[in-house]
């Protein structure tokens, strides 16, 4: 550990503040901005990736457990550009990826050829229309 870190670390874990409605610890909160920030990041590189390779339909990851704002959305499928009515399409207003701070989940490109149980997916997501 490097001098300015034995001396940084016991002194930012003693301080608190008030953020999104909680007391955080600065350590927990630098934390949570940094996770929840690369989720975000992640999932403008996914669907810069897909647009730029062609690939219209887009996945939710899968996490257990999981809260219950992220459930009914983990594996779900989405179309980016809104073209293909089997799927919502993901405009970011109604499903945002992270979900919320802290939200593990990522946006993955989705293959419905190479997916057995597509069928399946494309019934279970009617009910978010
Ligand atoms: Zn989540």
């Amino acid at each position: 550990m490097f001098a300015f870190e034995k001396l940084l670390v016991p002194l930012l874990s003693g301080l608190y503040l008030e953020q999104l409605g909680r007391k955080w610890r600065l350590g927990s909160y630098a934390e949570m901005v940094a996770r929840t920030i690369t989720r975000k990041a992640a999932t403008i590189a996914t669907i810069n990736e897909c647009k730029e390779f062609g690939v219209d339909l887009v996945r939710i990851s899968t996490h257990d457990p999981t809260c219950e704002l992220c459930a009914p959305l983990q594996r779900k499928v989405f179309s980016l550009s809104g073209k293909d009515k089997r799927y919502p399409k993901y405009d970011g207003d109604r499903v945002r990826i992270p979900v919320h701070p802290n939200c593990r989940h990522v946006l993955m490109p989705y293959v419905r050829e190479l997916d057995p149980n597509a069928e399946m997916k494309h019934k279970s997501i009617a009910i978010l229309h």
